[in-house]
């Protein structure tokens, strides 16, 4: 009998950011493909008998590709495994789900989606900030800097305002060439912004800026997200540590 997929949201890093649904399929799972940065203490959730496959673009020296991933996952299922596979963050949020989706559909798998805490939000959360304050925010958005197809520099149109936070997730390593199209999206060079790296995570690592400066930030360690809008002026703390509350065991 065909197996089932479930299409799982690991959350941003911090285990205890992980949904009782997310941890059921986990825990029930006796295949699970992840993402090359999956936190270590998620992965810990995970049965030792269950089998575990990285298959993040990033492992190896080979990278694989998203065509393989869609087929290692078709064929778990039809072997009858029920299989789990787990996205960094929010599994519908600039996570290639659709092709994966895609594939189940033409195979005919029966598939669920567990949604997960997006990376915006689990920084948020950690910077203490609103991603929206009504005072000044009427607009959230949500962007990508990087294409699947190759496509170097995205076209942010003039979605950008006084009134608009961005969320910019992949911003790349050139921030100077982000700190551009921000400007030419319609943002004052003057606007405050934040850089978050492993957002939740032990790792965690912030800086708060304005668009003017932000080429003068050093590279921050993958995976990071820049968060720009009126919305982030208030945050003051950096590099503040993730919330002692993931002390609690699962
Ligand atoms: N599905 C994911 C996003 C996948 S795109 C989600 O919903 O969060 C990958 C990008 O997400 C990274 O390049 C980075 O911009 C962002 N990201 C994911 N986890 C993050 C984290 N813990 N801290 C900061 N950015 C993160």
């Amino acid at each position: 009998m065909t197996g089932k997929v479930y299409l799982v949201g690991a959350g941003p890093g911090d285990p205890e950011l992980l949904t009782v649904k997310a941890l059921r399929a986990l825990r029930g799972a006796d295949v699970v493909l992840h993402d090359a940065l999956t936190a270590p203490e998620i992965l810990a959730l995970v049965p030792s008998t269950t089998k575990l496959v990285n298959v993040g673009k990033r492992c190896g020296t080979k990278a694989i590709t998203q065509e393989e991933i869609n087929r290692l996952i078709v064929d778990f299922a039809q072997e009858g495994k029920t299989v789990v596979r787990l996205k960094n963050g929010d599994p519908l949020v600039f996570g290639r789900a659709a092709e994966e989706m895609e594939a189940l559909r033409q195979a005919r798998i029966a598939f669920e989606v567990v949604p997960g805490i997006t990376a915006a939000f689990g920084a948020a959360a950690a910077l203490r900030t609103v991603l929206h304050d009504q005072r000044s925010t009427s607009r959230l958005v949500f962007v990508t800097a990087h294409h699947a197809s190759g496509k170097s520099s995205p076209d942010w149109g003039s979605l950008a305002s006084p009134h608009t936070t961005f969320v910019v997730y992949m911003p790349g390593e050139n921030y100077a060439a982000v700190a551009e199209q921000l400007v030419s999206a319609g943002f004052a060079k003057s606007m405050p912004c934040v850089v978050i790296s492993n957002a939740t995570k032990r790792q965690q690592e912030s800086y708060r800026t304005t668009i003017a400066q932000l080429a003068q930030v050093s590279t921050p360690a993958s995976p990071a997200l820049l968060i720009v809008g009126e919305a982030v002026r208030r945050i003051t703390a950096v590099n503040s540590p993730r919330n002692e509350l993931s002390a609690v065991t699962l």
